[in-house]
């Protein structure tokens, strides 16, 4: 599911404001965050119940990708 409007801008506040360091692998602040959800769950049967919503922001320069809980960000 992709992000809206408003998620979109609750991010983007949100990396510029709390989560605004250099990428930990190289320096680099050059930050993409994805526009989709990802899903994360333990059992993949039991996605339905137990998923994690989480949003996925990657570092342009070397590709290491971090994780934010879209329910930690209220989005
Ligand atoms: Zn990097």
């Amino acid at each position: 599911m992709a992000l809206n409007n408003k998620q979109r801008e609750s991010l983007a506040t949100h990396l510029d404001t709390v989560a605004n360091k250099p990428c930990q692998m190289c320096g680099a602040s050059d930050w993409e965050p994805d526009d989709e959800f990802l899903y994360l769950s333990e059992d993949p049967t039991q996605m339905g119940r137990f998923a994690v919503r989480v949003i996925t922001v990657g570092c342009r320069n070397c590709g290491q990708a971090v994780l934010f809980n879209a329910r930690a960000l209220g989005i």
